[in-house]
Order: C-alpha cells, then sequence, then structure tokens
C-alpha cells in the first residue's frame, strides 16, 4: 500500500471526493469521521486545560466585517465571490475566524482582572484556492481549524505565549507527529510592518522568553528568522522539515496589533481608563484535514489505538460463536470504542481483510474462547496473538482509549 494520504484515504475508506462535491472540498467517511472526532476531542482538552472555553459563530460574514479587519485588502484574492443578498446585505465566506472572535470579545466590557479571555472555536475557515494547487486534504478550499484568540494584557503575554507553545508541542507529542524545531519569526528592516518599534520590540522579548519558557519542558532547538513574521506582529511557529528541503509550519502562536487596533479592543484598566487590549491567534491540533492527511502518511494507515477507525475487529471462528461475538461488540461499544463483526468468509481471509483495512486490534473468538470466557487477540503492530480474558480486554481497552497509549501492553 501506497503511503500517500490520498491512496490510503481511498483504500481505508477515510475520505472521498466526487465532481458534483468540487475540487478541494472532501468528503468525510465514517472512518475519517471517527478520526477527526477524536482529533477534535484532543484538541477540546487542551484548550480547556488552558482555561479556554468554546464559542461558536457563523461562516459567513458581511462584507464589511471583511474590510474593518483587513482581510479583504491583504487576502482578498483567496476569498469567494461576495454573495449579494439585495440591500446592501453583502455576505462573504470567512477567511479566519477573528474577526468574529473580535466582536464576541467586544460584545461586552472587561475589566483587567478579567484578562486573559481565551475564546476557542473549531471553525471553518475557506479559500479559494485555483483546482489545480488542490490535493486530497492537504490542500482544501474548506480548512476545519482548532482556533483560539487570547485576549490579554501586555503583561501576561509572555505567559499567555508559552502557554499556547507548550499546548502546541504536547498535542503534536501525543499524535505522535515529529516537530523538528521552534522558530521565531521577527520582522526584518524591510517596511510593510505594522505597529511601533517599541510595540515589536517588546513583542519580539516577550515570545522569545515564551519560548525558552515553554522549551524548557521540550527539548526543542529554537530558530529566530527575521522578515517570516505576520505583518501584523511576531510569531512563534511549530516546523517540520520535509526532508525535501521544504519546511513547513504546523501550528502557531501569533501576537496581533491589528485586530485590536482596528476592532477598537480595550479593557478597563486599574485607574478605569480604557486600555489597548493585546490578541494572540493560537493553533494547537492544527487544521482537521493537515493533520489527517498527516497522520495517515506518518503511520502508513496504521493508527494508533485511540485514533484508529476500527479500533478491535472480532471474528468468531464459526457460526456457533456469533451470538457470544455480537455481545462482546455490543459491550466494547457501549464503552465508546469503535468496533466491527465480521463473519463473512473463511477466518484466514477475514483476518487478511482486517489487516489490510488496518484494524488495530483482531480478536478471534472459537469455541475454547467461548467456554473459557477469553478472546485470541493479535495487535496489527506486533503480530503476536495472546489469548485475554474478555472482561479484562474492555477494561484493558477503555483505559488506552482514555489514556491515548500509543502501545497496550497485556500484561
Ligand atoms: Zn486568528
Amino acid at each position: 500500500m501506497s503511503s500517500d494520504h490520498r491512496d490510503l484515504g481511498r483504500d481505508l475508506d477515510i475520505f472521498t471526493t466526487h465532481p458534483l462535491a468540487g475540487a478541494g472540498l472532501p468528503l468525510w467517511l465514517p472512518a475519517g469521521a471517527a478520526i477527526r472526532d477524536e482529533l477534535q476531542r484532543l484538541a477540546k482538552e487542551l484548550a480547556h486545560a488552558d482555561g479556554c472555553v468554546d464559542v461558536y459563530s457563523p461562516v459567513l460574514g458581511k462584507r464589511a466585517l471583511y474590510e474593518r479587519s483587513g482581510h479583504l485588502t491583504k487576502f482578498g484574492q483567496d476569498m469567494f465571490p461576495p454573495l449579494e443578498l439585495g440591500d446592501d446585505d453583502v455576505v462573504m465566506l470567512r477567511p479566519a475566524n477573528c474577526p468574529h472572535h473580535a466582536l464576541i470579545y467586544a460584545s461586552s466590557q472587561h475589566s483587567y482582572r478579567e484578562l486573559p479571555i481565551r475564546l476557542n472555536e473549531l471553525g471553518s475557515m475557506f479559500r479559494a484556492e485555483r483546482s489545480g494547487v488542490l490535493s486530497g486534504l492537504s490542500r482544501v478550499r474548506q480548512i476545519s481549524l482548532d482556533d483560539t484568540h487570547v485576549f490579554c494584557r501586555p503583561d501576561q503575554v509572555t505567559t499567555e505565549a508559552a502557554l499556547g507553545l507548550h499546548a502546541a508541542i504536547r498535542a503534536q507529542e501525543i499524535l505522535g507527529l515529529p516537530v523538528d524545531y521552534v522558530r521565531l519569526s521577527l520582522r526584518d528592516d524591510g517596511d510593510g510592518w505594522l505597529g511601533s518599534c517599541e510595540e515589536w520590540g517588546a513583542a519580539e522579548d516577550a515570545l522569545r522568553s515564551a519560548a525558552l519558557q515553554a522549551l524548557d519542558r521540550h527539548p526543542l532547538e529554537l530558530v529566530e528568522a527575521a522578515g517570516e513574521a505576520a505583518f501584523y506582529g511576531p510569531k512563534l511557529d511549530l516546523q517540520v522539515r520535509d526532508g525535501r528541503g521544504h519546511d513547513e509550519t504546523i501550528a502557531t502562536v501569533q501576537l496581533d496589533f491589528n485586530q485590536p487596533e482596528r476592532f477598537d479592543l480595550t479593557y478597563v484598566a486599574a485607574d478605569n481608563t480604557p486600555q489597548r487590549v493585546v490578541m494572540i491567534h493560537r493553533g494547537t491540533v492544527g487544521s482537521m484535514e493537515r493533520v489527517t492527511a498527516a497522520l495517515l502518511e506518518h503511520y502508513e494507515g496504521r493508527l494508533p489505538f485511540w485514533l484508529a477507525p476500527t479500533q478491535i475487529a472480532v471474528l468468531p471462528v464459526e457460526a456457533g460463536q456469533d451470538a457470544v461475538a455480537r455481545e462482546f461488540v455490543d459491550r466494547a461499544r457501549a464503552r465508546g470504542l469503535r468496533t466491527r463483526i465480521d463473519h463473512a468468509g473463511a477466518l484466514g481471509a477475514r483476518i487478511r481483510r482486517a489487516r489490510m483495512r488496518r484494524d488495530c486490534l483482531i480478536a478471534v473468538i472459537g469455541a475454547a474462547e467461548v467456554a473459557g470466557g477469553t478472546a485470541q487477540v493479535t495487535d496489527i503492530a506486533g503480530g503476536e496473538r495472546t489469548e485475554v480474558d474478555r472482561d479484562a480486554l474492555l477494561d484493558l481497552l477503555t483505559r488506552a482509549h482514555q489514556s491515548r497509549d500509543r502501545l497496550i501492553s497485556w500484561a
């Protein structure tokens, strides 16, 4: 089997495309949806652990919103054309979640004592990419991003950036995906950078200390890159080298001088004066599409137990064991485990099929196992067959799923 995610996606029924659905707009099949649900659960857990709260906002916004945010000027060529609804009511598919989150922050007054406020949403955003550059899940027109916007005081930037960077590194560790280094992206001597020299200096220092704080806990190299900042502020990027001399950014913690100005976002300081709030964009797990593609390729379809679309395939040897096998499957499902039963054809063929489908574990139940309350379990990675008590197996797998263990130990 090829290790290209587009081939794996097809062979393992992860996603499909259809000319009528359109280029760069993949359809997630049940196996793909199972992976994505796990990624969303992880993204939420990490966000909530850092004090983020969930919000929901629409995928459409008024054109005036993106004029205000500046997206129309800077990224207008990547946005889908406006939908004219009459009476000056013109809406657009959003290119980012930030403007809506800025409006949510602005919907009430905030005291310096309430900050930071961290708004989290797994939201879809849209890019009008040309059909020629679209590819599988890695280049798409609708991107589903786990996205947090932190609104804080200037003195909180270092702590918040360190928290964001730590969460992003932790997410990649849990996923088992490589991170090669952390990049501190700074401005250069050119122009086009928004904000004053003092603002940039302070922000760059804050992010540098944040990086050093986070890297105290993770042994990664910090590389400073002049000219790689966004025009509206410096950022910290998690980088991977793809081996073809091309580096890719997989998550970022980004400071923004622009949106708070454009939306006039403030907080009430101790002396009762309104002060400009600082906005930080943070991504942790990344876009659902890109991460799923990366996981499929990294593991060649053999995903860790907690992510596998089918965690355990149950194979009764003969019809006489069907009822017990079915009862086991029902109990596993009741515990939130993803399982399937397969009784079509010879046992050897069914085992081969489960391997081809990259089912994480295979449990064979024959007459002896029915009598003994056990199953013969094979791990797709190790291949060694072990006889395990069925009740103990359910407990073990429930724990492995919840704790996202990459290896399951039978001992
Ligand atoms: Zn943002």
